[in-house]
């Protein structure tokens, strides 16, 4: 496993290659937003019908596509959880420090925990807990592959968006080993920090598309071009698998999102993680204005507000 890792990594490193060296443009300033937006709004939305199966779905709302709340965390509407709160503060801890070591990302995370998030997942939990008893900020390896490192990474896409692909992807791994220790949540964060990357970058749904077929080359687990994923579980193939079918078959982010939350299971994480890279792909200005109004007005400015610190050290001219 470890080998195929190397393996896959090293191709994802050679597609990056191809990519057009980031040059500070209006239209990767908007596709970075609608990266974090993206993220959010999957996450807002999704979280209505997160456990839900897409019968009980269809029973209650027809087709969920409305930012409305509720859900088994009867949030107030607009309200994002634990992969939005995640994902900010790594952000967060990106823009403090220009190159993070392991502890700065285990760190951040704890603050986060701190602040009683509204929810939390069991490996995310355990991870933070041991660095809090022990210091060590790297999760030992296991077998556990829940999809808590990779509904957090796209930071790290922004914020290495111009660096070596190997820069990043160091960066990636550290940031999900504080909670996540196993290949396939490795794989999977790579996966998602390049397609992130490519999307942003203006490669578009063909690069976005081969990196998803490269990954499934190496892991074949992650092979999604067969059954529709209905509940997909918090496994990472699982929420992978449909999310890729939805960025696969939809050409835009609304429909993507909508696609894959009505499946229901993890519904807000497939969100969170459908939303960043398909946001990416359209850019904030082509996201829905309803869905944009909807989302916590606090959530958004955060989004927005991280971007161009994000982006300032790869694209320096600014
Ligand atoms: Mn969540
Ligand atoms: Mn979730």
């Amino acid at each position: 496993m470890e080998s195929a890792l190397a393996a896959c990594l090293a191709d994802f490193e050679g597609h990056a290659m191809r990519w057009p060296a980031a040059s500070m443009s209006p239209a990767i300033i908007d596709r970075a937003c609608g990266c974090l937006l993206g993220l959010a709004l999957g996450d807002a939305l999704g979280a209505t019908v997160e456990f839900m199966t897409p019968r009980e779905i269809r029973a209650q709302y027809g087709t969920h596509a409305r930012i409305r709340g509720g859900g088994w965390l009867r949030l107030p509407s607009g309200a994002v959880t634990d992969d939005t709160g995640m994902a900010l503060a790594l952000a967060d801890c990106l823009i403090a420090h220009h190159e993070p070591a392991a502890a700065d990302y285990a760190r951040a995370f704890d603050t986060w925990m701190r602040s009683k998030p509204v929810d939390i997942g069991n490996t995310v939990r355990r991870g933070i807990s041991r660095f809090r008893r022990s210091g060590e900020a790297c999760a030992p390896p296991s077998d556990d592959a829940g999809n808590g490192a990779t509904m957090r990474c796209a930071p790290a896409a922004l914020a290495f968006l111009a660096a070596r692909p190997a820069h990043l992807a160091e960066h990636a791994l550290a940031q999900a080993r504080v909670t996540h220790h196993c290949p396939l949540t490795d794989a999977a964060t790579l996966a998602v920090v390049f397609m992130v990357r490519a999307a942003v970058l203006g490669a578009g749904i063909g690069a976005v598309m081969a990196l998803a077929h490269t990954l499934v080359r190496h892991f074949p687990a992650f092979g999604f071009r067969g059954r529709q994923v209905e509940n997909p579980s918090g496994y990472i193939v699982d929420t992978l698998c449909a999310v890729l079918q939805a960025i696969d078959y939809n050409d835009n982010a609304r429909d993507a999102l909508i696609d894959v939350v009505n499946r229901g299971g993890d519904a807000d994480t497939t969100g969170a993680i459908a939303g960043c890279i398909a946001g990416a792909l359209d850019g904030a200005a082509r996201l829905p204005a309803d869905w944009l109004d909807a989302l916590d007005p606090r959530i958004g400015q955060q989004c927005g507000r991280a971007v161009q610190p994000l982006l300032a050290r790869s694209l320096p001219q600014g």
